[in-house]
Parts: structure tokens; C-alpha cells; sequence
């Protein structure tokens, strides 16, 4: 049952992982066997069998203050609670997270711990939103022919079928939609699975012969009835012009147990992977890992079943401040990912979203990072690191800025084949910036100042 070729207690996990120092050597191969679930006082009594079940991890979700406090019991302060109840009312995404996540937590440092970072806001750590940040910050309903489907790269679209996921994550891009409303976003645009809506995306993505690559992502994969994903995948597939499908979950990292347990939904998974080869065409599945501590023997057992059944997986991490900025978390993280083959695809520096101001990192910490990473692995394994533009104008190597004032924060992109002769502009966050600077934000002539002079200088 057990193994892992390199057995490391947990302890030694999270010291490696918050030391700053180089990870060890096999850290990456050291991965959490243990029952660490049984620490949690609502946990305390479940067996393996249990919570190896996806059933388990969906039906125990926590998705309220009074839930946590039942589950948790004594392991925090009343004040933890108190400081997560104020949080809510300023976060943009509702608070859902999985029996699994929640038992990876370090409860003995809940404030410094990189997961709990991810998923249960703290009043005391939110910061003052940039004058800049707005939802749908990509734009995506903005480059939306109907309702759920973005298109705008030439021959790649994005299809949203559904709005639900089985954890909401703090920083999500799509908070404008995804999870139940909250009071900082207020009525979330509705994309629940519906077949009349699919059909009328279908129907633009048969009529556009440019279209090749569907993304399909959501909210989550994970939550599609098995015969909904197979439904989407055959659907798609059938379309002669469509040559590649990528079916996004965060599901692998935060409930991976579905993948050993929901057979429905895997056989459909495999399905139409299988279906894919014998079409000549490309079926992989994106998921989404931040830190190396989400990764335990559980998601082994469950990449080792996508691998026995030829999934090709690929990861795509957001970068986030006091998570996964240190070199050697970052260095970890990589190499984990490549140890249960998942191929380390993208790192994406925070996107402009409210509510999450405490996460966003500056270009020039990613840039530096990069350089940490790059040589660690294998080329192939090393992730691009890309600013997702504010506006629409689609992913840009962070080395790619035409311009980065360090002074103001801003940074100006261009995307010559997705918008030609459009600017971009990407914001350090405020606190990173001196007393004069944060001033000049503060005053809206002076922002606007700023922003034409960063403007004037890319022209010129
Ligand atoms: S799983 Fe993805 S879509 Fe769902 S809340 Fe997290 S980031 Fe957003």
C-alpha cells in the first residue's frame, strides 16, 4: 500500500517546505502516507476506506464558520473564527473546502499556512483592493458570442458548462460566476449545466472553422454527471474541426479521491480520451496545484490510475504571496509534480481580482523566481511564467513586458496577434510600493499620470 521510495514524516515535509534553504534532494518523492486526517477532532474516527471516498469528501465539505468550528474543535482560538466570520463579508468567493484539504492544513500555525491561505479568508490579512482591480478582469464575458463560451484566440475557445466546484479558492478568476453569491460580488452571473445552453455553443463552435481547441472548464469538470462529461467530450470531438480538448479540474489537487473511487466518472473521462485516439485527435486534462504540501500519496494513487489509463495531466499554478514565492517552494512544487507525472505547464502571476490583495505578488517576484526555477528540472517540466492581461489580450511571458516602471508598479504588455496595436497594462500591488507612489495612486490625476507616462513611454 505504501510506496513511496522515499518515506519522509510529515513534520519533516513542512519544515523542508517553510526553511527557504534548497529542498532536499528526494524531498519531492516524500509524500504523505500517514493518517493525517485523524488530527482533526471531526475526523478523529474516520477510517482510510472512508476518506478515500469521494463520497465521503463531497457529503463532509465545510461550507460555513459554525461547520469549521464543529470539525475543528479546540484546534484554534476562538479569535481564528471571529477573524474568518469578518473575512467572509469582504471575499469574493463563498467558503467550501474539502475534509482533505482541510486535514493538510498545519493547525498548530493556521496564519502561516500555505493552503489555508488558498481557501479561508482572514479579516486581519485582507489588504485595500488596487484602483485598478475589477471582476471579469480578463474580460471574458466581453469576448462571449453566447453565453459560457469565450473566444478569443483565433483557433481556441473557452466553454463553461457548469459554475460549480467542489472547493471555492479565494483568488478565483471567475468569481464573477463561479460558487454561490457572496456579499462583496453580490448576484454572480448564473452558468449552471444546462443542455439548451451547451447546444447553442455547440452550434457557434461547429459554425467557426477556425476553432480547433475547446477548453472546458467551469467552475470544475469534477462536478459534470459522468454522462454530461461524456456527452461534452463526444460532442466536441464529432465536430471536424475540432482537434484538441483540455478539460480543466482543480479536482486532482483538492478532492483527489474521485478518481479512485467515482468510477462513472473516470470510465467517462477514459471514454472519451479513448475516443479522441481513435479520431487522431487530443484529449488532455489541466489541473491546478499552487503548493508541494497538496500533494500527497492519495493524489499519487490517483495520477497513477490516469497514467495506467494513458491521461496525459498538466498543471497550471497561480502565484501567490506568502504561498509559493520562495525559490525552493516553487523548486519543490515543480519536481513534485513531475515525480506523479503531471506536467508543470504554466505558473500564472495573480490575476487582477478584488478581494484578494494580499495574494498578488509584483512582476519582478515572479521574474526573479522564474530564474530559480528554470534549471531545476528538465525543460519540458519547467513551467512558462505568464501575465493572463487585464482587458483581454490573453497570455504574455512575464520577460515579454515592453516596459516596467518599478517606481509606479506598472508594467505594459502588447498581444500583436490577439488584439494588434492594443496596450496592456499590469499593476504591482500597492504595498509593495514607497510612501510617494502609493500617494500618487491614492490621487486619480496622478493615477492617470502614470498610467499615459508608461503609455507615452511604449509609444515613443
Ligand atoms: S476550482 Fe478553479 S474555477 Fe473553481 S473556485 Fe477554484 S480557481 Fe475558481
Amino acid at each position: 500500500m505504501y510506496t513511496d521510495t522515499a518515506h519522509v514524516d510529515p513534520p519533516s515535509i513542512l519544515q523542508s517546505a517553510f526553511s527557504g534553504e534548497a529542498p532536499p534532494l528526494l524531498a519531492h518523492k516524500a509524500l504523505r502516507r500517514d493518517e493525517f486526517w485523524r488530527e482533526i477532532p471531526g475526523y478523529s474516527n474516520v477510517s482510510e476506506a472512508d476518506f478515500r471516498s469521494h463520497l465521503f469528501q463531497q457529503k463532509h465539505a465545510v461550507t460555513n464558520v459554525r461547520q469549521l468550528r464543529d470539525t475543528l474543535g479546540q484546534l484554534v482560538e476562538d479569535s481564528f473564527f471571529e477573524d474568518l466570520s469578518a473575512g467572509m463579508h469582504h471575499a469574493p468567493m463563498a467558503l467550501r473546502i474539502s475534509p482533505y484539504l482541510l486535514s493538510l492544513i498545519d493547525w498548530s500555525n493556521p496564519l502561516g499556512d500555505p493552503i489555508r491561505t488558498q481557501f479561508i479568508p482572514l479579516r486581519s490579512q485582507q489588504q485595500p483592493d488596487h484602483p485598478m482591480l475589477r471582476f471579469d478582469s480578463l474580460n471574458e464575458q466581453g469576448d462571449s458570442p453566447v453565453p459560457g463560451l469565450t473566444h478569443r484566440y483565433r483557433d481556441k475557445a473557452l466553454f463553461l458548462p457548469i459554475d460549480s466546484c467542489p472547493v471555492y479558492c479565494r483568488f478565483c478568476t471567475r468569481s464573477y460566476a463561479v460558487g454561490t453569491d457572496t456579499d462583496l460580488v453580490g448576484e454572480k452571473l448564473k452558468l449552471h449545466a444546462s443542455l439548451a445552453r451547451w447546444d447553442r455553443a455547440f452550434e457557434y463552435i461547429e459554425s467557426r472553422p477556425e476553432l480547433e481547441d475547446i477548453v472546458v472548464s467551469g467552475g470544475d469538470t469534477f462536478n459534470l454527471k459522468a454522462d454530461h462529461l461524456q456527452l461534452i467530450g463526444e460532442r466536441l470531438l464529432k465536430m471536424p474541426n475540432i482537434r484538441r480538448l483540455r478539460f480543466a479540474t482543480k479536482g486532482l489537487c483538492v478532492m483527489p479521491q474521485k478518481i479512485l473511487s467515482d468510477n462513472a466518472w473516470f470510465d467517462a473521462l477514459t471514454r472519451v480520451v479513448e475516443l479522441s485516439r481513435k479520431l487522431h485527435k487530443d484529449v488532455v486534462v489541466h489541473t491546478h496545484f499552487n503548493h508541494p504540501n497538496e500533494i500527497t500519496g492519495i493524489t499519487h494513487d490517483a495520477m497513477n490510475r490516469m497514467t495506467e489509463r494513458g491521461i496525459v495531466v498538466r498543471c497550471q499554478s497561480v502565484l501567490q504571496r506568502t504561498v509559493n514565492t520562495e525559490p525552493s517552494i516553487m523548486q519543490l512544487h515543480v519536481r513534485r509534480l513531475s515525480y506523479i507525472n503531471i506536467h508543470p505547464y504554466y505558473v500564472y502571476f495573480h490575476d487582477m481580482v478584488p478581494g484578494v490583495e494580499d495574494l498578488r505578488t509584483t512582476l519582478q517576484t515572479g521574474l526573479d523566481l522564474e530564474k530559480h526555477v528554470r534549471g531545476a528540472t528538465a525543460g519540458f517540466n519547467t513551467p512558462a511564467f505568464v501575465v493572463d492581461t487585464m482587458g483581454g489580450g490573453g497570455k504574455r511571458d512575464a520577460h515579454s513586458h515592453e516596459l516596467y516602471n518599478r517606481k509606479t508598479g506598472i508594467a505594459v504588455f502588447t498581444s500583436p496577434s490577439v488584439r494588434p496595436g492594443k496596450k496592456f497594462l499590469y499593476f504591482d500591488p500597492l504595498a509593495s510600493l514607497d510612501e510617494e507612489h502609493q500617494w500618487r495612486w491614492s490621487q486619480p490625476l496622478e493615477r492617470r499620470a502614470m498610467m499615459d507616462e508608461a503609455l507615452d513611454a511604449v509609444n515613443a
